[in-house]
């Protein structure tokens, strides 16, 4: 869109080109995203999955990746980031819980175990995975 306005020098044309100084695209577009989630205490934070690359978009519940479902264990209470364990931690079990489907995460390095619940998101077909992998381990005992 082309504003034209009238100055002393005569007739200018404002043509908001991108990149330029007074664009104010990127201001006004972490403006829009401080006023979305302010007041929120929700920890949003992308991260890049350890074991398959993929990366993620964190939408604040998210705490494992999406394709492969590995977690991180990071957290000493959900949330807080203060565990220095770093370890990468394998989904091993998938139960049901109020409908929604619950994952356990052990971790490789200390053996903590955490459930977490699987997110809209997740990549189902590694649930099932996890799933048919586990009923077979039962099978075989
Ligand atoms: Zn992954
Ligand atoms: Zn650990």
């Amino acid at each position: 869109m082309i504003h034209w306005t009238h100055s002393e020098r005569g007739v200018t044309a404002n043509i908001p080109v991108l990149g330029t100084g007074d664009s104010g695209f990127e201001s006004r577009r972490s403006d829009i995203v401080h006023m979305k989630y302010k007041g929120f205490q929700r920890n949003i934070e992308d991260f890049v999955c350890e074991k398959c690359n993929t990366e993620n978009i964190g939408d604040g519940y998210t705490n494992h990746c999406y394709m492969c479902l590995w977690s991180k264990h990071v957290d000493i209470k959900p949330g807080d980031r203060k565990e220095s364990c770093q370890g990468l931690m394998k989904p091993i079990a998938v139960h049901t819980k109020d409908q929604d489907h619950v994952l356990t995460h052990k971790c490789e390095k200390c053996g903590f175990e955490k459930n977490n619940r699987v997110g809209k998101g997740d990549n189902f077909d590694e649930v099932v995975k996890i799933a048919t992998s586990q009923a077979q381990a039962f099978v075989s005992k």
